[in-house]
């Protein structure tokens, strides 16, 4: 079938909607009629060759949609289900088999390389081959394929089109929360970078009844987002180089729970730095390579904890549809942090989101004829 999709010709070059061929799904495959699809900093660095994706190629993994054709071994969806595509993991490898899907060996491979598993392409244009299968989905484009295990069925009730946000930005932050730190009423956390990831932490935190809960960033204008969303203070990391005594100040003896989204090694240190002992830092940027960050051998001898998460460690089937009812709930308003645009306006959602203009930006597809 014809679709229309973004394809970057070159590294770092821009996204150009055109016309291409994507194949019909095999037995455990469907085809999503994407509605929208949130941008995450990943597309971007998919675009900018960060992972060695060839071009040509098509990004997106954060899409929501309807489902528009079955292969003839999928059971669990039908075509008019609405769904939110999630990552993907071989089932195969030992974290799969532990079920910790988000760290599966063979990940990297299945989000990045551009097809699927066995090296076969979804995607071309007059019989050339397209690179898709970014996150197995790749959902900047009318139509997406993935796999049934990786799609996840939501009530038809919640608006479709800011639900895509919730397969990536979404359970990464409320996942760290609700998953791994697991917090107690009353416990304190503070959340450094909230952007998509870290305001969707502060969130989850709240539903989890943290208190305080610190927001850390240095646009104001997040701040004030982050506080409307449930933190109880904020700290303007600009005019401060006193971030920890800060945060000391409002939890007195450090937070019992801290998040990194920046990925920066001196934010990174200070989310640790913030921490009581016993206490937990969860990594949630990404960094490149070569970065590094160093700690105090007697400080983290107290107890504290400081480990990354991917994707919130979550179970895609069972936390996207309770962050559904969450939104729905209005427990987790993830609207008030997504700018929508035209599909045809990709290039300036990107440019938004990169400059942090946009906090989470949300493609609308135009209505697909096929
Ligand atoms: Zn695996
Ligand atoms: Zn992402």
């Amino acid at each position: 079938m014809q679709i229309k999709a973004a394809v970057v010709r070159e590294r770092s070059g821009p996204f150009v909607i055109d016309t291409l061929d994507l194949c019909d799904p095999r037995p455990e495959e469907l085809i999503v009629r994407v509605v929208a699809t949130g941008m995450c900093q990943t597309d971007l660095h998919g675009r900018d060759g960060y992972f060695a994706s060839p071009y040509p190629g098509v990004y997106g993994h954060e899409g929501a949609g309807v489902v528009h054709a079955v292969g003839a071994a999928v059971r669990d969806f039908e075509p008019g289900d609405h769904v939110v595509m999630s990552f993907p993991w071989c089932g195969a490898c030992p974290n799969c088999r532990q079920h910790r899907l988000s760290y599966c060996v063979r990940s990297r491979g299945l989000k990045m390389r551009g097809t699927r598993a066995d090296g076969s392409t979804l995607l071309s244009k007059d019989g050339a081959a397209v690179y898709g299968a970014f996150f197995q989905q790749s959902s900047f484009g009318t139509c997406a394929l993935t796999q049934e295990r990786y799609a996840v069925k939501v009530r038809k009730d919640a608006p479709l089109e800011i639900l895509g946000p919730l397969a990536c930005s979404g359970q990464t932050g409320a996942g760290a929360v609700l998953n791994v730190m697991k917090p107690e009423p009353g416990d304190s956390v503070a959340v450094f970078g909230v952007g998509a990831v870290g305001l969707s932490a502060l969130m989850a935190a709240k539903i989890a009844g943290c208190d305080p809960i610190i927001a850390v960033d240095v646009h104001a204008s997040r701040l004030a987002l982050a506080r409307e969303l449930g933190a109880t203070h904020t700290i303007d990391h600009n005019g401060s180089s006193k971030v920890v005594d800060e945060v000391r100040a409002i939890a007195p003896g450090g937070v019992r729970y801290s998040a990194d989204t920046s990925a920066l090694p001196a934010v990174l240190r200070e989310a640790i730095e913030s921490l009581t002992p016993g206490g937990t830092c969860v990594l949630l940027g990404s960094a490149r390579r070569g970065n590094e960050v160093s700690i105090e051998i007697p400080f983290l001898q107290d107890g504290r904890i400081l480990r990354g998460v991917i994707q919130g460690e979550s179970t895609p089937k069972e936390l996207i549809p309770q962050l559904v009812d969450f939104v729905m709930e209005n427990k987790f308003p993830i609207q008030k942090m997504i700018k929508f645009y035209d599909f045809a306006d990709i290039n300036l959602a990107a440019h938004e989101s990169s400059s942090g203009a946009a906090i989470k930006p949300v493609l609308r597809m135009p209505a697909f004829a096929g």
